[in-house]
């Protein structure tokens, strides 16, 4: 007998986050310190849910890739970290289009709140877009989870880019004038990852400006001599 084809779920939250679009999010939590929050919706806005959750250091935050899920999922996967031209399996990947749209994070617990009578857990080094459905919080830990002898051959072969980031007289101006005391740093830890397509990332000088959302700032950047430049950061209106 074959399994039901549906099972329901329902999200106990949402994300909200810095990261506003999916380009330039880090490919993976803890690849830069990006902070943001899990605001709980009832039923599961209730204290007794977060009871003990502050003894844990760090959480799994189990959600659904909520933009992709129209799109399906294929077999094989493109992986970006390995170039973008090999195929591998979907099982054999972190892709974001996979069977039930299901991502997994390990996140920095920063501490649960009540805001205006909305419980909200703060979260660090997180890579997910704005408005994520949260599925599952679970403690992450270490006795178990900390896999010390892992191995990941094929990324091994594949180091993150890590380039030089910089900024033009007129954005570090605009960074001054800007409320977010971690911008830069999340501007310098996320284009040093050079988010670009994978076929554009060999190319040190590149003709087109890239832009991307963090927080409410419409960051503009390019490549030049292998070197990320921000030429600009406009409040999105
Ligand atoms: N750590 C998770 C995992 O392994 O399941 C996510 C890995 S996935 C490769 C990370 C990428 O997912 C980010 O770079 C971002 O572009 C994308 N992403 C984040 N939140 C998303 C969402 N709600 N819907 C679709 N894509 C999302």
């Amino acid at each position: 007998m074959s399994e039901p084809s549906a099972f329901g779920l329902t999200p106990i939250g949402h994300i909200a986050s810095p990261f506003k679009q999916k380009f330039a999010i880090p490919r993976q939590p803890a690849l830069a310190n990006a902070r943001g929050s899990v605001r709980l919706t009832p039923p599961f806005n209730d204290a007794n849910c977060l009871r003990g959750i502050e003894t844990y250091s760090h959480l799994w935050l189990l959600f659904l890739f909520h933009e992709n899920l129209e799109k399906g999922w294929t077999p094989t996967v493109r992986a970006p970290r390995l170039g973008g031209n090999n195929r591998i399996g979907v099982f054999a990947s972190r892709s974001t289009f996979r069977p039930n749209g299901i991502g997994m994070s390990v996140v920095k617990n920063l501490g649960a709140e009540q805001l205006n009578g909305q419980w909200q857990l703060n979260v660090g080094g997180i890579d997910l877009l704005n408005g994520t459905p949260v599925i599952d919080i679970k403690p992450y830990l270490p006795y178990s989870d900390n896999v010390t002898d892992a191995e990941a051959h094929l990324l091994d072969e594949h180091p993150l880019p890590a380039r030089e980031v910089h900024f033009t007289k007129q954005a570090t101006a605009q960074l001054s004038a800007q409320p977010h005391s971690d911008l830069q740093a999340l501007i310098i830890q996320c284009l040093s990852q050079d988010p670009r397509p994978a076929y554009r990332q060999s190319q040190d000088n590149d003709p087109k400006t890239y832009q991307v959302i963090f927080y409410d700032r419409d960051i503009q950047w390019v490549v030049q001599n292998g070197k990320v430049l921000v030429t600009s950061l406009e409040q999105v209106c």
